[in-house]
């Protein structure tokens, strides 16, 4: 049976902070979150693949694949017919995997619903989420978002039953196409426009999860934190390597990163047994983790550096303290680390490296010019960094290398055509946004208000 403990449950004697030392099951881990002691949940054991089972997907749609991801984790919680229901249900759209030469591939994560690969995740969650949660109880999720994240996570529980999703985001620091994509989602999902900062946004939801008195709500987060986020995203890199490799292959990815919840995921594919050669993690100028690995001593950058793969502005990433407690170590929220995990193995297994903004932009027009592969910030700094290993460890290999592009290039119209004087093709979801109708709720940044108007507006039961 696999059961969740916490990243902190061995720091005893930490000021402030108790240590959980209990163990949760997939459902608990994923209606809380995160651990009564603000540590990440960790499965255990991680389940194992067959290879033949992988081997067996080759050809077959990406369901397929996910099926047998998440039936590894979740076999003693849901029965399979269930599973399958939720699998189909969360991933209606294509998975490219792109080749730009010989058995080097993109694989483009950016056709659902919002053009990101967080898509993949959100949506399965929100879908277990409902599956999961006590018979009729009715879940509300409660978000703070300051653009990308709200719309992914909103636009995954649309419809979902069972669940309410409120989404707060601050008037002011949103562009015109984030507001326009908030608001109009419409169904279950209904947007607070706070007369804010982000940060007020933020402490509005923290005061709301600590209120008891709204005990009867069943308020929620989907923050990306949450261990329902990080298993779907293990099920894409099993699926490019059932597609891409033959018989007695390695593969390597490269994971452009931020949070690192999305190579997270292929960390613990390779610890089901898919074999990854290495796991490439690139960063953009947010440098804190490639200076690990070459020094061995942590620092956070702080304040986090402002680059144009603004998704991977992170100068901490959250996921790190699941990267150290997999490699014996431990880190905390604030980035203090309480133990260093083994240096030697993780350099054997991950490679990092920091691409810069200047090189990032070079790479969108390289690659575009070189091999009319249209890449856009993130990916190309996924692309960089795939050539950085290559060059460091061996030159070009004989195995398949997948980059992963973790958002739609249309999503960066002022910058491509400013490199490559085209306009990037629209996806037809964005394309359908501009036709949609729906206002948010305007509040003041006020706690006793929105307490107010949850209480007035949300229903704790179906
Ligand atoms: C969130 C995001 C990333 C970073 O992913 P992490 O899991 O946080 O490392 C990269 N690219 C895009 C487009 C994103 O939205």
């Amino acid at each position: 049976m696999i059961r969740y403990y916490s990243t902190n449950r061995r720091l005893d004697g930490v000021a402030g902070l108790t240590p959980f030392k209990g163990l949760v099951s997939f459902r608990d881990a994923l209606i809380q979150g995160q651990a009564p002691d603000e540590g990440l949940f960790m499965p255990d054991p991680i389940p194992a693949l067959d290879l033949g089972d992988i081997r067996a997907c080759k050809g077959a749609p990406y369901s397929s694949t996910a099926v047998l991801v998440a039936e590894a984790f979740l076999k003693d919680e849901l029965p399979r017919e269930t599973i399958r229901q939720v699998v189909e249900d969360s991933y209606n759209f294509d998975v490219p995997l792109e080749r730009v030469y010989d058995r080097m591939f993109v694989m483009r994560l950016d056709r659902g619903p919002t053009a990101s690969f967080k898509d993949f995740a959100a949506r399965m969650m929100a879908r277990l989420m409902s599956r999961l949660r006590d018979r009729g109880k009715r879940l509300n999720v409660l978000v703070a978002t300051s653009g990308d994240t709200g719309s992914a996570v909103g636009e995954a529980f649309k419809g979902v039953e069972g669940i309410g999703v409120t989404i707060l985001y601050p008037r002011n620091e949103v562009s015109g196409m984030q507001k326009k994509q908030l608001d109009t989602i419409g169904e279950n999902v209904l947007a607070l426009s706070v007369d804010g900062k982000f940060d007020d946004c933020q402490n509005l939801v923290k005061q709301a999860f600590s209120d008891s008195g709204l005990a009867q709500l069943n308020l929620t987060s989907a923050n990306s934190i949450n261990f329902g986020r990080i298993m779907p995203q293990s099920i894409y890199y099993v699926h490019a390597y059932a597609q891409l490799a033959g018989p007695g292959e390695e593969i390597v990815f490269s994971v452009p990163s931020g949070n690192f919840g999305n190579a997270l995921g292929c960390e613990y594919a390779r610890r089901m047994g898919l074999p990854v050669r290495m796991l490439v993690m690139p960063t953009n100028e947010n440098d804190e983790f490639p200076n690990y690995l070459t020094t061995g001593t942590y620092e956070k950058v702080s304040p986090s550096r402002a680059c144009l793969s603004n998704a991977m502005n992170v100068g901490h990433p959250s996921n790190l303290a699941r990267f150290f407690d997999l490699y014996g170590g431990t880190v905390d929220r604030t980035g203090v680390v309480h133990a260093y995990p083994d240096i030697k193995e993780m350099r054997k297994r991950i490679f990092s490296v920091s691409v810069s903004d200047e090189e990032t932009k070079k790479t969108i027009r390289r690659v575009w010019e070189q091999y009319r592969v249209l890449l856009e910030p993130h990916g190309a700094v996924g692309w960089r960094g795939l050539e950085h290993y290559l060059e460091a460890c061996c030159g070009p290999i004989a195995e398949p290398c997948v980059c992963l592009e973790t958002a739609h290039p249309a999503k960066f119209p002022d910058e491509i055509v400013e490199l490559l004087r085209i306009t990037p093709e629209v996806p037809q979801s964005m394309k359908d946004l501009e036709k949609r109708t729906g206002e948010a709720v305007e509040l003041p940044a006020d706690y006793g208000r929105l307490r107010a108007f949850l209480l007035d507006t949300l229903k704790g039961s179906d």
